[in-house]
């Protein structure tokens, strides 16, 4: 095995080594400093400038932004440093120990995504200043599986500028220049129990979450029948009812009632006109039913994501790959860095089929192409010509 690939190999096997969940659970959280530290080592050993920057509000939080070069323009390779919580007793082998068999590599976050650093780690390698006319750009991030608190704090931040940006989420490298925006919020009508044998004795908060159910169905049909883009394997805005609860026993009226949903838009909407156009419906359907709606917003928000199709970032990604840029049903971090004045596409090792679950892999075989592409990217956006 070259020199090389043993290093790209052994780079990998160091990061799925230092834990780093993140978890809205507070005992299964943790910190991603061991992650930042150790990529703030390497990348200061090849005489790039390192920013380590501690997240505000979130202890033992950190984003990295370590540059090589200067100037105007450049790329930003991005990922989180954060994987998600781990099913115990359901991995063949140690989650946070590199395993390789049958031509791929197990362990938690090697598709979802800390292989991605050691690829750019790979694709960088031996890069000098003096070959940059534009900076390149390597940016990681804390706590991206949860309350997106790392890209937050960075588009809060400001200071960090580029022309494009390449975030590393596993696509099997194919470029990903659309995402669905996502919110997901929980309803609470309120009622008045009392005795079933007599409604008026109450107000059902039940029948009229009933009604609110109508009316959530008739308004996604709308949206469905007016917007549709072909390039999302699901080509429509969806609207979820994920979990409902009320009431107690069947000889009382039903006095409160609540429900989760989880609305993935198109893009071309925002967050905030797709929160109030669900409140304002839910709120004008109860308006005549003495019902007191409440909400309380279960995860604030990501924008969708849309780089043009004729960008040249997305057109040297499709060029370099050899395949049709798309949709994708996840959210990311890319709105955050599109509100930095960047394009960004999506574009990464593995398979987002593998992400999330147990005995996360990664296969082998493109891990060279991967890095190739990189070093492309960086050479198109980077490199002095
Ligand atoms: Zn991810």
């Amino acid at each position: 095995m070259p020199a090389a690939d043993r290093q790209l190999l052994s780079d990998i096997s160091d990061l799925i080594r230092l834990p780093s969940v993140s978890s809205f659970a507070p005992d299964r959280d943790m910190s991603n400093r061991p992650v930042i530290d150790y990529l703030a080592g390497r990348l200061e050993d090849r005489g790039f400038r390192v920013s380590v920057r501690d997240v505000p509000g979130h202890p033992g939080k950190a984003n990295l932004i370590a540059t090589l070069g200067r100037g105007p323009g450049g790329l930003v390779l991005s990922g989180h440093t954060d994987t998600v919580p781990y099913d115990d007793g359901q991995w063949s082998s140690d989650p946070f120990s590199a395993t390789e068999r049958d031509g791929r590599i197990y362990g938690l976050g090697t598709a979802d995504m800390k292989s991605f650093f050691a690829l750019a780690l790979a694709a960088s390698e031996g890069l000098t200043e003096r070959e940059l006319s534009s900076p390149l750009t390597l940016l990681a991030t804390a706590d991206e599986e949860t309350s997106m608190a790392g890209a937050k704090a960075l588009a809060a931040d400001g200071g960090l500028h580029a022309r494009c940006a390449v975030i590393g989420e596993p696509t099997d490298f194919r470029p990903v220049r659309l995402h669905k925006g996502i919110l997901m919020e929980r309803i609470r009508v309120e009622g008045r129990s009392g005795h079933s044998g007599d409604p008026g004795q109450g107000n059902s908060a039940l029948e009229g979450m009933h009604s609110v159910i109508h009316a959530l169905l008739a308004w996604r049909g709308q949206l469905q029948a007016a917007t549709r883009n072909d390039a999302f394997p699901v080509p429509v805005t969806t609207l979820n009812l994920g979990r409902i609860a009320g009431g107690d026993n069947p000889n009382r009226i039903c006095g409160a009632c609540e429900l989760d949903v989880d609305l993935r838009m198109l893009p071309g909407m925002t967050v905030a006109e797709m929160r109030s156009g669900l409140r304002n419906l839910v709120d004008s359907t109860l308006a005549d039913a003495r019902l007191n709606a409440s909400y309380e917003i279960l995860f604030d928000g990501i924008e969708p994501l849309e780089t043009p199709a004729d960008s040249e970032l997305v057109r040297v990604a499709e060029e370099l790959t050899g395949a049709e840029s798309c949709g994708v049903v996840y959210g990311t971090e890319g709105p955050f860095l599109r509100a930095l004045g960047m394009d960004v596409i999506i574009l990464g090792p593995g398979s987002i089929d593998q992400a999330h679950q147990p005995d996360e892999f990664l296969r082998l075989d493109g891990l060279h192409d991967g890095v190739a592409t990189l070093q492309k990217l960086i050479q198109r956006f980077c490199a002095a010509s």
